[in-house]
């Protein structure tokens, strides 16, 4: 059986090539004679992949000098506790709630301190992203949090919050690497790799080094330190080391493209198409509002449960994968990141028209 169209929002598609690259090098790793699976953390082939890993991002993102860039364990998910462990220094935090990862998030970070929602969309089901110009920000905030795509809503923020001074600090896994960003404009910059990078349980973290503190409170666990990271080269304990190998793998690839200039340009156009689609669409329309679409999750409903199962399941038939929604919005999302080939987005537009025409 050959490899289907993937739409999974993760873990999600790999790009072909460096599969294909992988697979190669998978049992004897350059002559070395062993797996990466199999190598010595500290071994010097390692170190060397680890560093150009490194290097091959902060070349990609244009990451200042003092930013730290950590891989760190435990997907996103950790990090919405290892951000308030480390960056509540005054004990208090606002959050803008666009979706359920940003919720998640602002529960997480209650746990150790003073929660603000200084924004939410969940008066309309998260479809659409508050005006954040003028934002109630606490003068005690130590910073301020959003989720930049949100993953399962389909939105996307196309202007960064006014945060009024205070530090901005954003999940990006869903988006990360999809598009420049500038990253001086962050104090944080995190995201789990597995929607449009890697495989599962790595999360990559990119901070801003007068944020990483010492005078922690004693409970916060030595693992959940960023500085803990910070001064081992990721490296306090085994990382993950076939995870980070492969994202370094990405990594290349995104430069042999073009960069993350060229991914924008081909993700946009790819977005266009779909979306222009369900905008001509009788049958199907978009859940959110046009101006906040993200490019990388796209969900869309016919407005009909049973209708919206039949789709998902011609669609699987005809070899399309993971087009079901997600239960809080319904029917159907199509996640196309950057290994999504443009050729994917087109067949699954020409079946839907097919589709559409012969369910009319
Ligand atoms: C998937 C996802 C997460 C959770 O990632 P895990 O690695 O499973 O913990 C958090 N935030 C966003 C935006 C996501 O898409």
């Amino acid at each position: 059986m050959g490899r289907v169209f993937n739409f999974s929002a993760g873990p999600a598609m790999m790009p072909l090539p460096v599969l294909e690259e992988i697979a190669k090098e998978v049992v004897d790793y350059r002559g070395c004679g062993m797996s990466v699976m199999e190598m010595s953390h500290r071994s010097k082939i390692y170190q060397q992949i680890i560093d150009e890993a490194e290097a091959d991002l902060r070349d990609l993102m244009k990451i200042p000098d003092n930013y730290k860039v950590l891989f760190v364990q435990g997907g996103a998910t950790l990090e919405f506790a290892m951000i308030p462990m480390n960056l509540m220094k005054n004990g208090v935090a606002d959050y803008i709630v666009t979706g359920a990862w940003s919720k998640k998030a602002a529960s997480e970070a209650k746990k150790y301190g003073k929660v603000n929602i200084v924004a939410s969309s969940e008066d309309r089901n998260y479809s659409y992203i508050p005006d954040c110009s003028d934002l109630p920000i606490d003068d005690d905030a130590d910073y301020v949090y959003i989720c930049e795509n949100e993953t399962i809503h389909g939105t996307t923020y196309n202007k960064l919050p006014n945060t009024k001074g205070k530090v901005l600090v954003a999940d990006q896994s869903s988006m990360f690497l999809s598009k420049p960003v500038n990253v001086s404009d962050y104090g944080l910059i995190y995201g789990g790799v597995q929607k449009n990078v890697g495989p599962a349980g790595l999360a990559i973290v990119i901070i801003r080094e007068d944020l990483i503190r010492e005078d922690l409170p004693a409970f916060v666990p030595t693992y959940c330190r960023f500085d803990t990271h910070a001064n081992n080269g990721s490296m306090y304990n085994t990382p993950n080391c076939w995870a980070i190998y492969v994202c370094g793998k990405v990594f290349k690839y995104l430069k042999s493209l073009g960069g993350l200039e060229a991914m924008d340009k081909i993700n946009k156009e790819k977005a266009a198409i779909l979306y222009d689609y369900l905008d001509s669409s009788k049958l199907f329309k978009g859940t959110v509002d046009k101006e906040f679409r993200s490019l990388m999750n796209v969900p869309f409903v016919t407005g009909d449960a049973d209708k919206d199962a039949a789709v998902v399941a011609a669609t699987k038939a005809a070899g399309f994968d993971n087009l079901k929604g997600h239960r809080s919005v319904g029917g159907l999302r199509a996640s196309i990141y950057n290994a999504m080939p443009i050729e994917g987005v087109k067949a699954l537009v020409d079946f839907l028209k097919k589709y559409e025409d012969e369910n009319a």
